[in-house]
């Protein structure tokens, strides 16, 4: 019998042990085949992209991901799968139609964008160009009646486009992983300085039409060879009145206007935007779907994985933020599929609202674990063991930041050895911000986000119109499914949940910032 049981036990349990650390080899096997084998990260890709469109919080867009989402975990087995409302976001925003053309001195099309919860135009306007040296209410004053009824642009600060000789598109070196300082990180003082900005620009706006321009046309400078940038807004927040019609343009096109106004060219345009707002629900939701753990000591800790759902609306939020929802769906997937029995419960949290503030993460920390600003912490604080997000675009995992916290080092290093041969050996121990985990981390859970291959994710997809489905790494996207579901697996089995690092003091949240602006 001895012979017989012996091996196969073997073969069952092999472990690799570091500093008390264990990993079954044998379940990263199954899971590394699960996502090669029966992979269904384009199906995912295509339904949220695709079928669903642009996802912008509280838009029709986003309704039909969270309904997509909570069909397909029930056929998957998943339970609890629904939304979960974490408090008031403010309208939702759909453009319906946006066309803009140059009609004098000649015809052509012009590469645009509607500003997301922009006013429509009153159906198709044909109308004058004007330019003003600055966006304030002096400039505005002085141009007095000639600004009625007038497509208005800013002259631009900088006249020539950025050269194009570094490639798009870039990987880490395996050397650089371990030593990448802290990145995307906000301070709340940054916060503090650029608010007055927003909402002089908000007002601005509101004043600009007050004196009778038709709408405005603007453009970033790195909006090039076909890529426009498009996001911000503020006039979702209730109470708050649209601004006028705004299209995002090419840097391009933008230049040449310009200089057809400085020859004292007769400019035209013609602009059509039509738009819808929705406010008869003005709650936020994000998604939720569950692994319930089977340990009877353990099964009431959780462990967290997720990325935000909500996008912008130039493109169809392919690579910010479907690739993060696309890899944390296709773990738990691959979870349930090899029907791992977690001791402890396994919980995927898609957000909304996080493009306008972390507010669907964070509204769901303050329901559930605590105010960062407070620090009054409620019982479900102590119950949850980490949180994994992915939301740095469709690079594959290079490794995992440690958000200060050396007590991991090991065990993430031993973690990550199984798929080092994957390119994911890097482990930072800076910070990175300005995503979901950072709500986590505020009320001291230990949050994390994962390093991951920029590609081409800063200079033509991050809230771009190239923003869409064939812009994803499938194969980047396979490989960070097969290690977030195995950190998730290892967490949620560990006999410990991890180690933490001491309690933050009182503070607010870096994006917890006040309206009214
Ligand atoms: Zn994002």
């Amino acid at each position: 019998m001895r012979k017989i049981i012996l091996p196969f036990i073997a073969a069952l349990y092999v472990y690799i042990a570091n500093a008390q650390e264990t990993v079954n080899l044998q379940m990263m096997q199954q899971i590394k085949d699960e996502a090669k084998n029966n992979s269904q990260v384009k199906m995912i890709a295509h339904n949220l992209t695709d079928i669903c469109g642009p996802r912008l919080t509280n838009s029709p867009g986003y309704d039909c991901a969270l309904d997509w989402l909570t069909s397909i975990s029930k056929n998957w087995g998943l339970v609890n799968a629904g939304r979960e409302p974490w408090g008031e976001f403010g309208k939702g925003w759909r453009s319906n139609v946006a066309t803009l053309a140059l009609k004098t001195p000649y015809y052509e099309n012009i590469i645009a964008y509607p500003k997301p919860w922009c006013k429509s135009t009153p159906k198709s306007i044909k109308a004058s160009m004007i330019m003003l040296n600055n966006l304030d209410s002096a400039t505005i004053d002085s141009v007095g009646p000639a600004l009625a009824g007038k497509l208005v642009m800013i002259r631009p600060s900088n006249t020539t486009i950025p050269d194009t000789f570094e490639p798009y598109a870039t990987r880490y070196a395996d050397t650089a992983l371990d030593n990448i300082p802290d990145k995307y990180m906000v301070s709340r003082k940054q916060i503090e300085t650029f608010l007055p900005f927003i909402k002089k620009d908000y007002y601005t706006k509101l004043y600009l039409e007050k004196k009778g321009a038709a709408g405005l046309i603007t453009s970033n400078r790195n909006s090039i060879d076909g890529t426009v940038f498009v996001d911000g807004g503020t006039a979702y927040a209730k109470g708050y009145a649209a601004t006028l019609p705004e299209m995002k343009i090419s840097r391009e096109d933008y230049l040449k206007l310009m200089r057809l106004l400085d020859d004292k060219r007769n400019v035209e345009l013609e602009m059509n935007v039509q738009n819808t707002f929705y406010d008869k629900d003005l709650t936020g939701y994000n998604f939720i779907a569950e692994i319930p753990g089977t340990d009877p000591n353990l099964k009431t800790e959780i462990v967290m994985l997720g990325g935000h759902l909500d996008s912008w609306a130039g493109g169809t939020g392919a690579t910010d933020n479907a690739a993060g929802c696309i890899v944390a769906m296709e773990a738990v997937r691959i979870l349930k599929a090899l029907n791992v029995q977690p001791r402890r419960t396994i919980r995927i949290a898609l957000w909304g609202g996080e493009e306008q503030g972390l507010y669907g993460s964070f509204g769901y920390v303050k329901k559930h674990f605590g105010d960062p600003a407070t620090m009054q912490l409620k019982s479900e604080q102590s119950k949850i063991s980490a949180y994994y997000n992915l939301d740095n675009g469709s690079g594959k995992i290079r490794g995992i930041y440690l958000q200060n916290n050396d007590s991991l080092r090991a065990i993430f290093k031993t973690w990550l050895e199984p798929f080092n041969d994957m390119g994911a050996t890097g482990i930072s121990r800076s910070n990175t911000g300005s995503t979901d985990h950072i709500s986590f981390d505020a009320v001291g859970i230990p949050g994390f986000q994962f390093i991951q291959d920029e590609l081409e994710y800063e200079t033509r997809t991050h809230h771009s119109n190239m923003d869409t489905y064939d812009h994803l790494s499938f194969e980047d996207l396979q490989q960070a499914s097969i290690i977030m579901a195995a950190f998730v697996y290892n967490t949620a089995m560990r006999d410990k949940m991890l180690p933490r690092k001491p309690l933050p003091s009182p503070e607010r949240l870096v994006f917890d910032f006040d309206f009214p602006l």
